[in-house]
């Protein structure tokens, strides 16, 4: 079922929950792939009803990048949905999410502020206020369907600590659920942000994949020194890659390492021509 308003929304979630059913929450920006449907099945195999948002969220965008143009799929993305159990498709546009709002700064909208800490690093140093924006707008999302369970993907790493850390932060009855990372066949990251690379951009593309996987070899051969490790990345890389960050962080608290060990979370921006692309990868 397809629904635009938060009054739908609630009114369906409190009728599962006077009948005892547990609910789980995906959100997500839509134009769904099977990354997004490895996360639906999860939701749908562990709770009784499964609600997903398909909204593109305008604060958690910064100036610049590609709000305007994000893939927009509704119709293929209920159908995606449909055959991967979810109940309840909430499809709001932002003047439900965000109603007599000027402008959609601190100014006049009421933030939730992840702490600098986390923030402070990998992607969140270029893009400045995008975690303030996925952390109120999950908040808002958590507070509107009020689920037993919210499923997010590692393909987002440092968002599913940060939003771990709210939610523990903040006493938010929710209990996130980290969901793994899911590939095409070729080893490239499955994004809704592929759809900006042409054929030969997603050729180049592989770099990221190629590296974090070769990494994890010389690792798993011996090789700790993370300068060294890091020095293997530039045999993948070429005049069409613009390396942003390639870091080496304790997977729970995404402190800087000195040594690479088990604990140890590998993690890439990388843009390909104009298409900014991240990936990651676990030591263990
Ligand atoms: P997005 O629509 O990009 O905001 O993503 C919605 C959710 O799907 C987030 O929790 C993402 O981490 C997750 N996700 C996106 N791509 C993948 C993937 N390839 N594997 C696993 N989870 C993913």
């Amino acid at each position: 079922m397809l629904v635009h308003t938060i009054k739908e929304v609630r009114d369906i979630v409190n009728s599962w929950k006077k009948q005892g059913l547990t609910v789980g929450l995906v959100p997500t920006m839509g134009a769904l792939h099977n990354g997004h449907k490895s996360l639906f099945e999860k939701s749908a195999k562990k709770c009784d009803k499964t609600v997903i948002s398909v909204f593109v969220n305008p604060i958690q965008f910064c100036p610049g990048e590609d709000f305007e143009k994000y893939p927009r799929t509704l119709d293929a993305d209920c159908k995606i949905a449909e055959s991967a159990g979810v109940d309840l498709v909430f499809a709001p546009n932002p003047k439900e999410m965000y109603p007599n709002v000027q402008m959609m700064t601190s100014d006049f909208l009421t933030y939730v502020n992840p702490p600098f800490f986390y923030v402070n690093k990998l992607c969140g140093k270029s893009r400045v206020g995008h975690f303030d924006g996925v952390c109120t707008v999950v908040n808002k999302l958590l507070n509107i369907v009020q689920p037993n369970f919210a499923f997010f993907g590692e393909k987002d790493y440092q968002q599913l600590v940060i939003l771990k850390k709210m939610v523990n932060d903040l006493n938010i009855s929710v209990e996130i659920i980290g969901c793994p990372l899911v590939r095409e066949e070729s080893g490239l990251a499955i994004s809704s942000r592929n759809k900006y690379l042409s054929e030969s951009e997603k050729q180049d593309a592989l770099a990221l994949s190629k590296i974090l996987f070769n990494i994890k070899n010389c690792f798993q051969k011996g090789v700790t020194d993370i300068a060294a490790l890091k020095e293997t990345a530039y045999e993948f890389l070429n005049e069409h890659h613009t390396l942003e960050y390639l870091d080496f962080r304790d997977a729970e608290t995404l402190e800087d390492k000195n040594i690479a060990d088990e604990n140890t979370r590998v993690f890439i921006a990388l843009k390909v021509g104009s298409v900014r692309l991240i990936d990651n990868i676990s030591l263990k």
